[in-house]
């Protein structure tokens, strides 16, 4: 018989009461789960990446802590490292729904298996698209990641329109950080008319920030580091219903 998982397995590295920005125009609590397949190499919090390092947080504290914010909060982002990384997401989710708040998911689209098992227990989709398939693999430092993150675009894509027009639509979002080791301007271009020839229409690009990230950055040369002098009019923005640059 299948071994059931429960929400109490979650391997969680932290807690953020209340954020203002982790889903737009929503005000969440943020949860992030610990580990990560890849190892990115602008990744923003590389202490989440390793699987195996042991969490700071139990379900329970964070249970104690939604418990107090219910009508304060809209809903429950559950971040990482990457989320679909551990099976006990799912009851965690279920959970957090009968708590009465909606669900964000934060994902880098590693394993479609487990996203799609998630997206019917989803309200919100935050999806990295970190490069065109060619480079993929270059920024996340693993082979086959671009089969995975555009797979799971698809699905998210595909989940968002069965769902269209229902009382739980499921919202998207696409996020590229920028990085010239990552992505060029022309490159960049390339990105956005594919994701909006496969049906985004919100797609936020994300300017490379050293907060967080290793020092000095781990695989790429020094002078692949030069900033990209990227502006809103060199992107297509007619292509989306949203295009923002941070
Ligand atoms: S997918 Fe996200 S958490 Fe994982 S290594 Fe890349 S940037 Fe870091």
């Amino acid at each position: 018989m299948a071994r059931v998982t429960a929400a109490s397995e979650l391997n969680i590295a932290g807690v953020t009461p209340f954020s203002t920005v982790d889903w737009p125009d929503m005000l969440t609590a943020t949860v992030f789960l610990q580990g990560c397949p890849w190892n990115c190499f602008y990744c923003h919090n590389p202490a989440l990446i390793d699987p195996r390092a042991e969490g700071a947080y139990s379900w329970s504290d964070v249970l104690d802590l939604l418990c107090d914010r219910i009508g304060l909060l809209d809903g429950v982002v559950f971040s990482g490292g990457e989320p679909t990384l551990q099976r006990a997401l799912l009851p965690a989710m279920d959970i957090v729904r009968s708590l009465g708040f909606r669900v964000g998911l934060h994902t880098g689209g590693a394993y479609p298996g487990l996203l799609a098992q998630a997206l019917p227990h989803v309200d919100w989709v935050g999806l990295d698209i970190k490069a065109l398939p060619g480079g993929y693999d270059a920024v996340t430092g693993r082979p086959h990641s671009a089969e995975n993150a555009w797979r799971s675009l698809e699905l998210v894509l595909g989940n968002r329109l069965l769902r269209a027009g229902s009382d739980r639509p499921l919202d998207l979002e696409v996020r590229t950080t920028v990085h010239p080791a990552a992505i060029d301007d022309s490159g960049l271009r390339e990105l956005g008319c594919r994701l909006a020839d496969a049906g985004v229409d919100c797609w936020a690009v994300q300017r490379f920030r050293e907060t967080g990230a290793r020092s000095p950055l781990p695989r790429i040369e020094p002078m692949d580091a030069e900033a990209s002098a990227l502006t809103l009019a060199d992107l297509p923005t007619d292509r989306f219903a949203s295009l923002v640059v941070r």
